[in-house]
């Protein structure tokens, strides 16, 4: 999860909704991807989306049987329906807003416990 808060942070730095992505396989990263949409000018350039297509390109496939997803923020529709048609096996949600994320990168991405708990997704 630590890669897609990081991934999260580059998106906010080209101006970009904070979203990361991380599609690992067998503790293997096989794609990262951060939200693009504001840099690439893509509507369909959300994290989730990234990530697949820098997978893809590695494994020289889209079947992501036994890839897990972890991603910052409860993907999208859009996003969703990509990775149940790629068939990534688990998603895993941090679950923060994205109020409290801006909240974590003002302050460095401390982790949620040093921030207080999360209780909402
Ligand atoms: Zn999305």
């Amino acid at each position: 999860m630590r890669l897609a808060i990081d991934a999260a942070k580059k998106a906010a730095a080209h101006d970009d909704v904070p979203v990361g992505c991380v599609l690992v396989k067998d503790g293997q990263v096989l794609g990262t991807g951060e939200n693009r949409r504001e840099v690439e000018q893509d509507p369909t350039a959300h994290a989730e989306v990234v990530a697949l297509r820098n997978a893809a390109k590695q494994l020289s496939g889209w079947r992501m049987d036994g890839v897990t997803a972890y991603v910052t923020l409860e993907p999208c529709a859009m996003c969703a329906g990509a990775l149940l048609n790629a068939r990534v096996s688990c998603v895993l949600v941090h679950c923060l807003t994205l109020e409290f994320l801006e909240l974590s990168l003002e302050h460095q991405m401390k982790r949620p416990e040093q921030l207080g708990p999360v209780t909402t997704c």
